[in-house]
């Protein structure tokens, strides 16, 4: 069983109900998050995951919206790892992530040098092993593998999908993480027979009548609701999730957003508010 928890189902607009692009995933005992948007941590602690408790952070992306919490991650990750020689937190993300990291934790180095100065068990900055890749197997521990494929969220390049599976040979549990793209003949492939799809949407139909230019922009490199459950469907998955709703879903029209996505995709189809969990079988 691979669990999925939407811990933010938000965009780059603030909003009062929903924390930045985060997924966490739950995997033979291992524990992923995907993209550390604005509230990550706020919403993690909601289901008992704080920083420290990593398995891995999986980036698509180096959109603000996807790493807008990167510096309290890792900070607290390190501030709240208690163990004496604490192992290092591993970010897997595409080329760019490691200037990222590198950068962020300059901004945040007065912070560490006051904790360094400060406490005594602490007399190094945080340690972070940076991953980057495009395309291929990054992760294969204790039953869990993940690898990545190129999505198209042009212009910002490289990005990229994850997919993780679990579990015994003959019945594994796989679920996609697609991040921001619009259908690609590589997310197709990375997706195919998946057991769940996790997927960004925005609403073209809605998004096209905003008068400002710089919004109608952003439809040129998302997939809409239909564009995304085409791809579920081209790639024969059993469960879509749509996630990092553009607009703001509005509670009371999560049925009309299910509706579209079902003129596409007649598998089933799950959307919703932060802390919104699905438990991921293999298909018999
Ligand atoms: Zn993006
Ligand atoms: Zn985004």
């Amino acid at each position: 069983m691979i669990e999925i928890t939407l811990l933010g189902t938000g965009s780059p607009i603030p909003d009062p109900n929903r924390a930045g692009p985060a997924t966490l995933i739950r995997a033979g005992g291992q524990v992923f998050l995907v993209d550390c948007g604005r509230g990550v941590l706020q919403r993690a602690a909601a289901v008992g995951v704080g920083a420290a408790g990593l398995s891995a952070l999986l980036l698509t992306h180096l959109h603000s919206d996807h790493i807008a919490e990167l510096g309290d991650l890792l900070i607290t990750s390190w501030v709240t790892n208690f163990a004496p020689d604490p192992a290092p937190l591993q970010v897997i993300g595409p080329p760019g992530t490691a200037q990222t990291v590198e950068a962020t934790l300059k901004a945040f180095g007065h912070d560490i040098g006051y904790r360094i100065a400060h406490h005594a068990d602490l007399n190094a900055p945080p340690p972070i092993e940076v991953h980057e890749y495009t395309d291929g197997p990054v992760w294969d521990r204790d039953g869990v593998t993940i690898r990545v494929a190129p999505t198209d969220h042009r212009p910002v390049a490289p990005t990229i999908g994850f997919r993780v599976e679990s579990g015994p040979q003959d019945s594994k549990t796989s679920v996609v993480l697609a991040g921001d793209t619009v259908p690609c003949a590589s997310l197709d492939a990375l997706a195919a027979g998946a057991d769940a799809l996790v997927h960004t949407v925005i609403r073209k139909d809605l998004i096209a009548n905003v008068p400002q230019q710089r919004f109608q922009d952003i439809c040129d490199y998302h997939s809409s609701v239909q564009e995304a459950a085409a791809t579920a469907a081209r790639a024969g998955v059993a469960t879509l999730v749509l996630t990092h709703y553009v607009p703001a879903l509005v509670p009371g029209q999560e049925e009309q957003w299910r509706a579209l996505a079902a003129t596409e995709f007649n598998g089933q189809i799950e959307l919703g508010d932060d802390l919104h969990r699905i438990e991921v079988r293999a298909r018999q």
